[in-house]
């Protein structure tokens, strides 16, 4: 048998029948190549559903090839990586060219350009066309910029593709931006009842898949017993249709909010199925505007969600792409120290984290605010290396893909870039925790406590870090406000704050 004429890999993330991967395919001489390598899961110490669901996914996806006759390599536990499977199978079967989707990882792109080298490969990287705004796009936007801010470019793209603006480009109603309205706690009594989000039964290749899992990865974080993501393009667009339906209504006021046992809150839940490939993010704006006139749904819900999606979503893949590799060595604080352990079981006497790191250990999920404002604000504050950090990220969230996970990580929570796109670094007290959740009710420590026994650990670090960069707070007009209140505190306190604080970091691992 001859050889297929090219190679079309499809990576885990690119699950699109419609991608660039695929345009211009041949079915008589072409092949497509699908890998599912162990030691790709085990590179970050993985989060069981992360896995399960990639695999489940992919094998859904080889299914639907199958059926639609696309010649098809789907190579199962590979002990090698993807690129050295990828490496064998050229060499045995002489393949000479190579077509594949530019992948979401930097690494995994420096070894496919590396091994078309070796192997004088023909390779034809194609831009991913999942996105609205291409690199070339983004490189211009950045050229004529001094700072590098999410509104222009989420404005331009608004103009750009006519989304939420009038025939002339101004915004809907006046106002580019509804944050204002979008930043509600839930009320005292609680969330009460949420819509909650529509779940999937496992079906056969899922069981199968959760059953290799959990005898492969028997060690690794996190658990299967709640793995009902979609993983199907069908079982995607049900979500979404769920979501626009009944759930959008109430994203945008509570999208900040955060409560016990309410780890899903009015959150869309559909980053995994977009960063997959198994949803566009033109189909999800179209479904939301649509939803948007049909139910007569406010202005700000719907605008809030598509600043996430064509504003947010697009600006950190620009960034990435732009500030890589140097965004993952980034360390602007020089902060050293390590993860403490619980961040891996959720053992810890902070109720706030013990919630959003319990959640995320069962699901592989945790929403934005979580993400930033608990346990990325408590890396922050507790000097925590960034690199050891964005490996949790990356290991732990279902959705993690390094161009979406590091730019959050390490630019938005950590700002480990020292603002290259952000003002000031997100930082928070006890204080903000306590107002936008119930966490600090049933917390051994005291929000508003700043030093000794019963003081908060995240009141303690942000006072110690405000103290500490002081000078440097102060001599920029950006951050300037940030320290105001420390002059509300007495010299005495704040060396008591110091002190409690250099205690916890040295104790990190017992909190
Ligand atoms: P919703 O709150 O319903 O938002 C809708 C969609 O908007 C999301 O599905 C997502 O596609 C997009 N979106 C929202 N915020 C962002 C953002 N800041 N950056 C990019 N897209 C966004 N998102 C990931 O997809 N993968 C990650 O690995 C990831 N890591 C993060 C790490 C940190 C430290 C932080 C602060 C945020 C991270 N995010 C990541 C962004 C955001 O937290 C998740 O996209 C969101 O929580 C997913 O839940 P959802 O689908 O319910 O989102
Ligand atoms: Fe978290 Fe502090 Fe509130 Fe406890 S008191 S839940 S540690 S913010």
């Amino acid at each position: 048998m001859n050889p297929p004429k090219s190679l079309v890999l499809i990576l885990g993330d690119q699950l699109d029948l419609k991608g660039a991967a695929l345009k211009g395919f041949n079915l008589k001489t072409d092949e497509v190549i699908m890998i599912e390598s162990i030691p790709e899961a085990e590179y970050v110490w993985s989060h069981k559903a992360k896995i399960a669901l990639f695999l489940s996914a992919m094998r859904h996806f080889a299914q639907n090839l199958t059926e639609l006759h696309y010649p098809l390599s789907y190579i199962q536990d590979s002990p090698l990586s993807i690129v050295e499977t990828l490496r064998e199978k050229m060499i045995q079967e002489g393949v000479t060219h190579l077509i594949c989707v530019e992948p979401g990882e930097w690494r995994l792109k420096q070894q496919i350009e590396a091994l078309a080298k070796e192997l004088s490969l023909k390779l034809d990287m194609r831009e991913d066309d999942h996105f609205y705004c291409s690199h070339q796009e983004f490189t211009e936007w950045v050229a004529d910029k001094k700072e590098l801010r999410l509104e222009y470019f989420y404005r331009l793209m608004r103009k750009r593709h006519h989304i939420l603006v009038d025939s002339e480009g101004n915004p809907e109603s006046g106002q580019w931006n509804y944050d204002q309205d979008n930043r509600k706690p839930y009320p005292k009594k609680g969330p009460g009842i949420i819509e909650a989000p529509v779940l999937f039964e496992p079906d056969h290749i899922t069981k199968e898949v959760l059953a290799f899992v959990n005898a492969t990865y028997p060690k690794h974080p996190g658990s299967l017993d709640h793995f009902q993501w979609p993983v199907t393009r069908s079982q995607a667009l049900e979500a979404l249709d769920y979501f626009v339906e009944y759930r959008l209504r109430n994203f945008g006021v509570y999208e900040d909010a955060m409560w016990t046992d309410t780890p899903f809150g009015w959150h869309s839940i559909l980053s995994s199925s977009l960063n997959l490939k198994l949803l566009n993010p033109r189909e999800v704006i179209a479904a939301v505007l649509e939803a948007w006139k049909k139910y007569s749904l406010d202005l700000s819900t719907v605008e809030g969600f598509i600043r996430q999606i064509l504003g947010w979503r697009e600006f950190v893949r620009g960034m990435y792409y732009l500030d890589m590799p140097k965004m993952a060595q980034d360390n602007y604080y020089n902060h050293q120290r390590s993860l403490p352990q619980w961040y891996w079981t959720g053992q810890t006497n902070m109720a706030c984290m013990k919630d959003a790191i319990g959640q995320t250990l069962q699901y592989g999920y945790a929403h934005h605010i979580q993400r930033l404002m608990v346990t990325g604000n408590f890396a922050l504050l507790a000097e925590i290396l960034p690199s050891e950090v964005c490996d949790w990220y990356l290991a732990i969230y279902v959705d993690a893909i390094e161009w979406v996970e590091l730019p959050n990580t390490a630019g938005m929570a950590l700002f480990a870039n020292g603002g290259r796109f952000t003002s000031k670094p997100y930082i928070a007290s006890g204080a903000y925790i306590k107002r936008m959740s119930n966490y600090c009710n049933a917390c051994k420590y005291k929000p508003d406590v700043r030093f000794g026994e019963s003081a908060c650990p995240v009141t303690t670090l942000y006072w110690n870090f405000l103290i500490k960069h002081r000078s440097q707070f102060e001599s920029s007009p950006r951050t300037k406000l940030m320290t105001a209140n420390l002059k509300r505190i007495s010299d005495e306190d704040q060396q008591l704050i110091v002190d409690h604080a250099q205690y916890v970091l040295n104790h990190l691992n017992d909190l």
